[in-house]
């Protein structure tokens, strides 16, 4: 029998400069593989090309080696991948559990019943699921732009219904399993108007396509893993092993973000911080 490497991934989207909280996520990520004679991966996830820029790409890999992070060459940058996320794509649609949707987000405002999603974003309310086969070749023949929604109903039969396990270890209970639910994302896109995916199908082919066991992440995407668990079952993917770590919190408790003026790990290092300074504060 041969043991096969636990792999985890640090996979931040270079949207900005990395601030504490990814080098929280990317500490802890370092520490586990190596707890468990494993291999931390890097991974791009540059699929938005407005808000992915070249520079925070330089800057993060600068960033993690000051803190004494390296990884196996080369790294994967979605960007260049986007065949594989269409590939995916095209098995869902083929499967019957995709449509179009030509709606934008006031379209959905306007038409919402008043229920979220775990974003807090409205649920779709359907409005394009409504179309006839005519109306949306109509439409696609006319280049409107669509995005390709999930349709969740189906989509979780052909799943074998609700209730997806997978395991979600935690101190307290290394063993537990918890049990996806998907239905409350509603008909979430899957392939966005202006890239050929999106982070949810991204995501998941490429944390398979890497091999990787072991996602370890911050608790912001733990809802997220309902659809990743449901998208792997209907692409006959493995499903690894998650692990939602706690965020670093600002002075006022919110989640740290470049948006609201958190501090990054380069303003931080020109106030002379260490990185050994940075791992203490951090508590690796
Ligand atoms: N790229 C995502 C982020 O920077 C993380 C995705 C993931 O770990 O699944 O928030």
């Amino acid at each position: 029998m041969t043991v096969s490497q636990p792999i985890f991934r640090f996979a931040p989207s270079p949207n900005g400069y990395l601030h504490l909280g990814h080098a929280y996520s990317a500490l802890f990520t370092d520490h586990w593989a190596r707890a468990m004679g494993g291999v931390a991966l890097l991974r791009i996830e540059d699929i938005d090309t407005v808000r992915c820029r070249p520079e925070f790409v330089t800057a993060a890999i600068e960033d993690l080696a000051w803190l004494g992070l390296s990884y196996p060459q080369p790294v994967r940058r979605q960007s260049r991948h986007f065949a594989d996320y269409a590939a995916a794509a095209d098995i869902l649609r083929t499967k019957g559990l995709l449509y179009p949707c030509f709606c934008s987000r006031s379209d959905i405002r306007t038409a919402s019943d008043g229920r979220t999603d775990p974003d807090g974003a409205p649920i779709y309310p359907g409005t394009c699921k409504g179309l006839t086969g005519a109306e949306r070749s109509a439409r696609l023949a006319a280049r409107a732009p669509a995005q390709w929604r999930l349709d969740m109903a189906a989509a979780i039969e052909a799943a074998g219904g609700l209730g997806i396990a997978h395991a979600e270890p935690s101190p307290a209970d290394p063993v537990r399993m918890r049990e996806a639910d998907p239905g409350r994302w509603g008909d979430v896109v899957v392939v966005r108007k202006d890239t050929p995916t999106s982070y949810h199908l991204a995501v998941t082919v490429d944390d398979a396509v890497q091999g990787v066991t072991h996602v370890t992440r911050g608790m912001d995407l733990y809802w997220s893993t309902d659809i990743h668990v449901l998208l792997q079952a209907l692409l006959g993917l493995t499903s690894p092993v998650y692990c939602h770590h706690t965020l670093v919190r600002d002075p006022h408790d919110e989640k740290l973000a470049k948006s609201r003026g958190s501090q990054s790990l380069r303003d931080l290092r020109a106030l002379g911080w260490q990185p050994e300074d940075m791992r203490e504060r951090l508590g690796f």
